[in-house]
């Protein structure tokens, strides 16, 4: 069970009050087992590697102590927390808006996609937080607009992804703009070797944690369903008709597949959204609210919502295309199962995916089982 932990209490880390006021308000009784080893060592300055499931609550394990130690009498960045997409981003700021309602404390988003004019702008009022994409914050260090000199704090969330090779070298620009005294921390559900290289150049005397022990993805029950390609849009159809959808995602590999099916889904009477990374921005953001907002049943995505994306009521997710490799599976899974909840997951394989299938099955030691007639609605 996530929330079951060893009876810490969030009044036990000696938190400023405004801090505890926010965290309840949100609804959190108790820290979660990550919550719970990460926040006492983040308070005490130090490095962390942090490894944790998916939907077990890494965002306010780095929130709540990030907060805790900024000085809002500062006007100054005083912490970065890196994040590999525009609507995670988006997401972890809102977080750390809610729990630092009280604390007076200036959080920013800034991510492409957005207006750099606009961005410029807000850097001239008082920033103590700034939540970002890698590329637009490096863009706007460089201009001095945002001054990282200052910022002691930096959190990479998703951190793999941030360091595989499309970010790396706009991650490690960023360091070299930070202070020489300062802490890194890192959070994911998964930690490849480039992590490793990252971490013997950048972290010191790091404290690694790693809640990854029990079985990754507990609480999803996980299907396969044996397709042609050219009966999955039939398939899906059965399954919108046999479960009980309170909310879906619906995986394609590639923009074009994304916009097919979203059409086909629509023709077939189902309300869809979809969002994939090459819409504007502006259209991904009122997509990625509505459909947050319980506006829409379905989403159809490509692999641009793969990680972090949060959103408690999505209890079915359909790999309408199978990903090709475990990372990317248990990212896409993931996104059902958060915090406790159960989740379903429903896996159209065709021949070509076989092999894969149990390839991942494997890498993951998870199960993932044939169909049955009918599913249990206990399940999920
Ligand atoms: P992760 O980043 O590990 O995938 P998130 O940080 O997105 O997980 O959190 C998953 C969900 O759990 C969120 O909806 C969050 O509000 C909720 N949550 C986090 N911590 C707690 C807590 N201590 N008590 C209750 N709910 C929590
Ligand atoms: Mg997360």
């Amino acid at each position: 069970d996530v929330t079951a932990t060893k009876g810490c209490q969030f009044e036990d880390y000696f938190l400023k009050r405004e801090l505890l006021m926010g965290i309840f308000e949100k609804g959190f009784e108790a820290p979660s087992p990550i919550q719970e080893e990460a926040i006492p060592i983040a308070l005490a300055g130090r490095d962390i590697l942090a490894r944790a499931k998916n939907g077990t609550g890494k965002t306010a394990a780095f929130c709540i102590p990030v907060l805790e130690r900024i000085d809002p009498s500062k006007n100054e960045i005083q912490a970065l927390l890196l994040v590999p997409t525009r609507e995670l981003a988006l997401q972890t700021a809102q977080v750390c808006k809610e729990l630092g309602k009280y604390l007076g404390i200036d959080v920013v988003v800034t991510t492409g996609g957005t207006s750099l004019k606009d961005d410029i702008m807000r850097f001239h009022s008082s920033v103590h937080v700034v939540v970002a994409t890698p590329g637009r914050i490096l863009d706007l260090a460089q201009k001095n607009v945002a001054k990282l000199g200052t910022c002691k704090v930096l959190v990479m969330d998703e951190a793999d992804k941030l360091l595989s090779e499309d970010f790396q070298k706009i991650v490690e620009e960023l360091i070299s703009q930070l202070p020489e005294e300062r802490q890194i921390m890192l959070f994911s559900a998964t930690f490849p070797v480039t992590v490793k290289q990252f971490k013997e150049k950048f972290l010191k005397k790091q404290y690694v944690i790693n809640l990854m022990d029990e079985l990754t993805l507990k609480g999803v029950t996980q299907y396969y369903a044996f397709v042609e390609e050219k009966q999955k849009v039939h398939c899906l159809n059965t399954l919108f008709s046999k479960l009980s959808i309170n909310q879906s995602i619906i995986f394609c590999n590639s923009v074009n597949r994304v916009e097919l099916l979203a059409k086909k889904i629509t023709e077939l009477g189902y309300s869809c959204f979809y969002i994939h990374a090459k819409m504007l921005q502006s259209h991904r953001n009122r997509v990625f609210h509505d459909f947050r907002n319980g506006h829409c049943r379905n989403l159809v995505s490509s692999d641009l919502f793969t990680r972090g994306i949060d959103i408690q009521s999505v209890n079915v997710v359909i790999n309408f295309d199978f990903p090709k490799n475990s990372e990317t599976y248990l990212h896409r899974v993931g996104r059902s199962g958060r915090f406790g909840h159960l989740g379903l997951a429903v896996n159209l394989i065709t021949y070509d995916d076989r092999l894969n299938l149990y390839k991942i099955e494997q890498e993951l030691g998870t199960e993932i089982k044939a169909i049955p007639p009918q599913i249990e609605e206990r399940l999920y």
